[in-house]
């Protein structure tokens, strides 16, 4: 008799892979570059790696799906999320989409170097797909190496943990694996190709399917296939919405419409900018997916971004987050059309997006602020609010933490003091001058009556203004640094972070040097403030 495998045992976790039984794959799944029509993925194998090593893994995510965490430092769990091994029921495959880069149709695109290993099913009987990125070429790989480096991996570890623990809708990383292998790039684009070390994050979610998963199908005019995909995702990632049909591929994208809207709004609360906007990494659960060149608000700036290769047209800038979103549900909608027939609802769920962002906007801005409710008349304090913080260059995560530790507003206090969020956040070199002292001391005048209306007890906002104003986030020159130590073999600055960033709401008095601002020397440093699309 066999005996069974010990329960949270990388052995015990059990398959059952929906996406590659529900859909149609590659007739010919050989792995070279080309177009795979007809086929929503191709069955393909990582391509092992020289000598993987586990750096990090996130406890959480390993109980998450039903693994005990001491697995994950078996040398069998490297091997695994590393891509030298497959455990029992996993079925490889890379999924066929397509997508808009930077407002294009750029055709085929496909998970040129993510692997999906399989679908866990947890001990919920949550489907869960595992998914490694930079474990080899694909069909989809184009004319790139299927691999990623160090630095992009530990980025994409770090932050999209740091933003499930934040609140914000996200896949999430299971762990981090050095693969022993040079990669080549050119991080700058600058011609200088240099060989970096190379990573593998597995990242797990629900589903990874994006927008350009249907827009492909779409332009292709395969609408048996597009229907296909709909029923699928309608029945599994939707399951309440009901049989596939019009009206309820119409509920989904409205559906669709309202999760984008709710990330995007957490993501401007936070001070995330993505970076790279592109349909192909817009999630259909409206989960945060595909760390690249994102980048962190330091001083609020609607036009900052961090992504080099987006520095002249903004499109992916801070502040056109929302708009862009509703640009790509649009281009969304449109590959559903052929399904619904008639634009009118899809138009009208369309513009449930608008309604949906700018209550949670409101909604969201109060928060911040500590208000119980938004009031029909605070426009104004909010707009004059990020005026004066956008001219005085103040940092959007250490402002509102200041802000917390206002006095009541009876209480009477010298100008300074009552001015500490403002002069503890402003990255202005002078600090404020008379005119901006001026403007915040009358803001902050209007900000205390406005609190004072709203009635709410000084330790109710104190603490409602904890919950959602984070006092750690994983700042541009932080992972940089970890990065940089990583390289040196030094993983001690990334483990601190991660431990950090898993309460991010918290005062850590013992690691209040990783909430300060960004220090002068990181303001123009590649990898703290700008970022290549090179990984
Ligand atoms: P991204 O800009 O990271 O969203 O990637 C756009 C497309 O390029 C996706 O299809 C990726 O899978 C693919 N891609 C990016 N980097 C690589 C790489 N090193 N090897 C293969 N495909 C890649
Ligand atoms: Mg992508």
């Amino acid at each position: 008799m066999c005996a069974l495998p010990a329960r949270g045992s990388l052995e015990s976790l059990r398959f059952d892979n929906r996406f590659v039984r529900g859909l149609p794959g590659d007739a010919a799944p050989r792995n070279a570059p080309r177009q795979v029509f007809g086929a929503c993925y191709s069955r393909v194998a990582p391509t092992a790696v020289a000598a993987p090593r586990l750096l990090a893994c996130a406890p959480e995510v390993a109980r998450l799906i039903g693994l005990d965490p001491e697995e994950c430092q078996r040398p069998e769990f490297a091997e695994v999320f590393g891509g030298n091994a497959l455990l029992p029921g996993m079925e490889p495959y890379a999924a066929c989409y397509g997508g808009h880069q930077f407002g294009q149709w750029a055709g085929q695109l496909g998970d040129g170097r993510a692997i999906n290993l399989g679908e866990v099913v947890n001990p919920q009987g949550l489907h869960l797909t595992l998914q490694l990125k930079g474990a080899g070429p694909t069909p989809y790989a184009r004319t790139a190496d299927g691999r990623a480096v160090l630095r992009s991996s530990l980025r994409e570890f770090l932050c999209s943990e740091a933003m499930h623990h934040l609140g914000v809708p996200t896949t999430r990383a299971l762990s981090l694996v050095a693969t022993g292998e040079p990669v080549l790039r050119d991080m700058l684009y600058s011609g200088n190709i240099r060989p970096e070390p190379g990573a593998v994050v597995c990242r797990v979610a629900p589903s990874f399917t994006r927008f350009g998963h249907f827009e492909i199908h779409a332009a292709r005019g395969d609408h048996a296939l597009l229907r296909q995909l709909a029923d699928y995702t309608l029945r599994h990632d939707f399951p309440t919405l009901g049989e596939p049909g019009p009206a309820t591929f119409v509920e989904m994208f409205r559906e669709v419409c309202r999760r984008t809207a709710v990330m995007v709004a957490h993501w401007m609360r936070v001070g995330f900018v993505h970076g790279v906007m592109n349909t192909d990494n817009m999630s259909i659960l409206g989960l945060t997916i595909d760390y690249g060149p994102y980048g962190w608000l330091e001083d609020y700036d609607p036009d900052w971004t961090p992504n080099t290769t987006d520095a002249q047209g903004r499109r992916y800038a801070f502040g056109r987050q929302p708009k862009v979103a509703a640009w790509n549900l649009a281009r969304l909608g449109e590959a559903l059309l052929p399904l619904v027939g008639d634009v009118r609802p899809l138009q009208e769920a369309l513009e449930s997006y608008s309604a949906t962002y700018a209550q949670a906007w409101r909604a969201m801005m109060a928060a911040k602020l500590g208000l119980s409710a938004w009031q029909a008349d605070d426009e104004p304090l909010v707009d004059d609010l990020l005026a004066l913080m956008q001219q005085a260059e103040c940092d959007w995560t250490i402002f509102f933490r200041t802000l917390v530790a206002l006095p009541a507003p009876d209480t009477t206090m010298d100008e300074d003091a009552l001015l500490a969020p403002f002069v503890h956040a402003s990255y202005l070199p002078e600090g404020l001058d008379a005119g901006m002292r001026a403007a915040a001391l009358d803001w902050l005048a209007r900000y205390q009556a406005r609190c004072r209306a709203d009635g709410r007890p000084l330790e109710a906002r104190a603490a409602a203004m904890h919950a959602v104003n984070p006092k750690y986030v994983p700042r541009n020159y932080l992972a940089q640094q970890a990065i940089e130590r990583a390289e040196a073999g030094d993983l001690s600055l990334l483990h601190t972070l991660q431990a950090v960033l898993r309460r991010p709401y918290d005062e850590q008095p013992e690691h209040e040097a990783l909430a300060a601002k960004r220090p002068e020397w990181a303001r123009h440093k590649p990898g703290c403030s700008m970022l290549s699309c090179s990984s």
